[in-house]
């Protein structure tokens, strides 16, 4: 029976929208007409991943799929700022991979616990305080929030394991991740046991340690999806060392060499850089084994340079040695895997030609409107030198500018962008 690991999962997160900005006007009494006053809105809130150690697979989100952070506050009079939304914090077990579903960009390795920002919230829209100018003093208008980013994700659990144990199924990993680690999986004499992988530590000395996954038994095909393995092959994905156990004894009527090379050819087809992955190969069920059996399967794994193991997972002969060997390994060998966050995409010029905005001139200013100018603008920092030219491009290959020029812009003049106010400068 299936009991509910789930490793894989499509969900929607939506950032809050930023709060409209207010209009509104300065009202004292005996004072006739006052000024605009009207204050910003809020920002909408963000949203969070954060590693929770207490879970350890994605089944939560079969149930909830879409995640959605409040709005921003709108502004108020009195130059009364809104209230930003609070950021809407989603729980994942650590090793969660967050991938932008259309893209297939990686956003974020939730490997580490620091929180990560997954979808912006928007910017609060700008109250009618900011747009007062000597010749429009009282601006009747103020501008909307921002929109919150909207993501489709998928999100896949990549275990941090240092160790991955493989092999066909029942040749005795679970048993062997029993008698080394405080894990205690389902050991039983039929394929398919592990349905779910499980984590061990195996301690070697006060201090000494390492993370070792008894991944569900492979079965040939499995890279090309026949049956679970394929699932599961992601979760060896980031593991530093494989441990590959071969049931020597025969005992399921195969060949020990021939299960070895099956398995490896599998890994190779699901990825070069597991087929190159360390490895070292543990035959067990020893106990079973004629001496024959064992020293020609250790002949033909020497011969290929793998370190060789006999042991007997049932009664721990032999698996002592194999793990400080294994320890001893690891210390020589990189740190896990962690996926690097693909860059962000910029919006390129060649998008923004033929895309849709509106410039309406009031008072001499110039006002831009568009919506995917907003998603330009969430992403630019205008602080940033490199940033702004980017914007600058994107205005002048939409035709922003050649528009603004029609119209009769001059160098000093205000322009508005979605709200946002800048000089003009030729
Ligand atoms: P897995 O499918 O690879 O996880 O295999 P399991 O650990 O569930 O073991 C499959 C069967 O092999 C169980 O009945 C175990 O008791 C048995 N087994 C595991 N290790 C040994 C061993 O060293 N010697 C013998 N005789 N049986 C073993
Ligand atoms: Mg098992």
């Amino acid at each position: 029976m299936f009991d509910g690991f789930v490793d894989r999962v499509d969900i929607e997160v939506e950032a809050g929208d930023g709060g409209d900005g207010a209009v509104s006007f300065h009202r004292e009494k005996y004072v006739a007409a006052g000024g605009p006053d009207g204050g910003d809105g809020g920002k909408g809130g963000d949203i969070v991943f954060l590693v929770d150690d207490n879970l350890n697979t994605l089944v939560d989100f079969r149930y909830k799929r879409k995640f959605k952070a409040e709005r921003g506050e709108n502004g108020q009079g009195a130059r009364k700022f809104g209230k930003s939304a609070d950021d809407l914090i989603v729980r994942v077990p650590r090793g969660t991979v967050v991938i932008e579903r259309q893209s297939g960009r990686i956003i974020a390795d939730m490997s580490g616990s620091e929180p990560t920002v997954i979808a912006k919230g928007g910017r609060g829209g700008r109250g009618n305080a900011h747009f007062a100018t000597p010749t429009r003093q009282i601006p009747r208008f103020a501008k909307p929030g921002f929109r919150g980013q909207h993501l489709d994700l998928r999100l896949e659990l990549k275990l941090l394991a240092d160790v991955g144990l493989v092999g066909f199924p029942n040749v005795g990993k679970s048993t062997l991740i029993s008698v080394v680690s405080a894990a205690r999986p389902k050991i039983a004499n039929y394929h398919f046991t592990t349905l779910t992988p499980n984590l061990g530590v195996v301690k070697i000395s006060e201090g000494n340690s390492f993370v070792m996954a008894d991944i569900p038994g492979l079965i040939e095909g499995a890279s090309e999806g026949v049956g679970l393995g394929h699932e599961f092959l992601r979760h060896v994905e980031r593991c530093r060392l494989i441990l590959h156990i071969v049931d020597v004894s025969g005992s399921e009527g195969r060949d020990p060499i021939s299960d070895f090379e099956i398995i490896n050819r599998e890994l190779a087809n699901f990825s070069e850089e597991l087929a190159n992955a360390p490895q070292i190969v543990a035959a067990n069920k020893c106990d079973m084994a004629d001496e024959a059996q064992i020293s020609a399967f250790r002949e033909y794994i020497e011969g290929r340079g793998i370190p060789f193991f006999a042991i007997s997972a049932a009664t721990t002969m032999g698996t002592a040695e194999l793990m400080n060997f294994t320890y001893q390994r690891l210390k020589d060998l990189p740190p896990l895997k962690v996926f690097e966050p693909d860059p962000e995409p910029l919006w390129q010029e060649a998008e923004a030609s033929g895309a849709e905005f509106s410039v309406t001139v009031e008072d001499g200013v110039y006002f831009v409107e568009a919506d995917w100018l907003e998603d330009v603008l969430r992403m630019a920092d205008m602080d940033d030198y490199e940033s702004l030219q980017h914007f600058q491009l994107v205005l002048k290959s939409s035709g922003i500018i050649d528009e603004l020029e029609r119209r009769g812009i001059e160098e000093g003049d205000t322009v508005s962008v979605c709200g946002y106010e800048f000089d003009y400068v030729r």
